[in-house]
């Protein structure tokens, strides 16, 4: 490992090898979370029609202040059947149509109403009350544009808007792999020399809230054979990523075995802790990625290359990971050689506060993190107060 790729270098290196994945119609109620892969525009004129903003009445403003008589009384969904004249009122709800000739709508409590006449006292002005058509949006116009990931608010723009299903890049296909012959599955007792498997179930949540269909192979020993099929399994998929064995040991197989298997390797090894053993290739169009084992380097390297190859393949406009700016509230060294990524919480005052316990293996420390500082190596040691970018956990 003599030529550590910086961290954007790497990262440029990955996202080389990304082609987006093809496009699937999908229901409006299944497309939460997921990346449009063509524009959706509104069906419809949103108000579809001229619509009221108050239960009220609608009248002309040149009819008031004045006393009118109520010809009709509309609902939502429920259309006058014949427009209004001069001198006359209808009653009116919010969302129903307001019917034509009506140029106001005077809210309930600004008037005196018996069974069949409305005393309006003060003068409405024209257009108060009542929504354009079309004022939200215009039929044919764009809702949502290609490469933007769907949240509740497009969500709802989308079925306002007459959307019933959308072109959506299809989710990327994911196999998680832990290798170690010391890993037991959660809640089984431990023989001596066992530790507890973490990053299969940490990198299945991680990948899945990222918009990936995971699949969780069975973890493997360090035994070749049982690499060999697993690895054969895992890249069948749009993406294999496994965790472990590929460091220097005698018993990191990862490397060699997905070599044996034609898997082309574009690197191995990033200049950034933790992760630095941090192991890319492709076979075919499945990009591999060989996650160290520690939990906190498995976590950060997918941070700052699974995901972001995750939104690549899903046709993301800005697939890079989005550093936030804030100011450190204690001191951190820098690594004399290494970009850091340091586990911190932003605290009340909206500062960075760095966590204790920043090994590698420090998972449960790690957990507290909602903040990872991106500390560029060199300078000896960032002072409080310094402004420094970092990733929202
Ligand atoms: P490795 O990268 O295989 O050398 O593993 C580095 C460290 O991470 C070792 O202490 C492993 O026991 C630990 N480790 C590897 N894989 C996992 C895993 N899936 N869950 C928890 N710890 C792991
Ligand atoms: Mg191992």
């Amino acid at each position: 490992m003599t030529e550590l790729l910086s961290v954007d270098e790497a990262l440029q290196a990955v996202l080389a090898r990304v082609e987006p994945l093809a496009a699937e119609r999908v229901a409006i109620e299944q497309a939460s979370g997921r990346v449009l892969a063509e524009p959706a525009r509104a069906t419809c004129d949103l108000p579809p029609f001229a619509s009221s903003a108050m239960d009220g009445f609608a009248v002309r403003a040149a009819d008031t202040p004045g006393r009118l008589p109520v010809v009709e009384r509309v609902a939502a969904g429920r259309p006058a059947a014949r427009g209004l004249a001069a001198g006359e009122a209808m009653g009116i709800a919010t969302g129903g149509v307001v019917p034509d000739g009506a140029d106001v709508v005077v809210p309930i409590e600004r008037v005196v109403a018996d069974d069949d006449h409305v005393e309006i006292p003060e003068p409405a002005a024209a257009s108060t009350n009542v929504r354009p058509r079309g004022g939200d949006v215009v039929a044919g116009e764009v809702v949502a544009e290609a490469g933007v990931r769907l949240g509740p608010a497009q969500i709802g723009a989308l079925a306002a808007a007459g959307v019933g299903d959308v072109e959506c890049v299809r989710r990327p296909r994911v196999a998680v792999l832990a290798t170690g012959t010391e890993l037991r599955r959660p809640g089984e007792p431990l023989a001596p020399g066992e530790i507890y498997e973490s990053n299969g179930a940490m990198l299945r949540a991680l990948l899945a809230e990222a918009g990936a269909a995971v699949e969780s192979l069975a973890t493997v020993a360090d035994d070749e054979a049982a690499h060999r099929h697993a690895i054969e399994r895992g890249l069948d998929h749009d993406v294999l990523v496994t965790s472990g064995g590929v460091s220097v040991g005698p018993h990191d197989l990862v490397r060699r075995i997905e070599a044996e298997l034609g898997v082309e390797e574009v690197f191995w090894g990033v200049s950034v802790k933790p992760g630095k053993p941090l192991a890319f290739g492709v076979s075919g169009r499945t990009l591999v990625f060989g996650l160290p084992g520690n939990p906190v380097s498995s976590l950060v390297s997918s941070v700052l290359f699974v995901l972001p190859a995750l939104r690549a393949l899903q046709g993301e406009r800005d697939p890079a990971p989005r550093y936030e700016h804030g100011v450190l509230a204690s001191a951190v060294h820098a690594d004399p050689r290494r970009d850091e990524l340091v586990r911190a919480r932003l605290n009340v005052a909206g500062e960075l506060e760095p966590l204790t316990g920043q090994e590698s293996h420090m998972i449960v420390r790690a957990a507290e993190a909602n903040a990872l500082i991106f500390v560029p190596s060199g300078a000896n040691e960032l002072p409080a107060g310094t402004r420094v970018r970092y990733l929202r956990l």
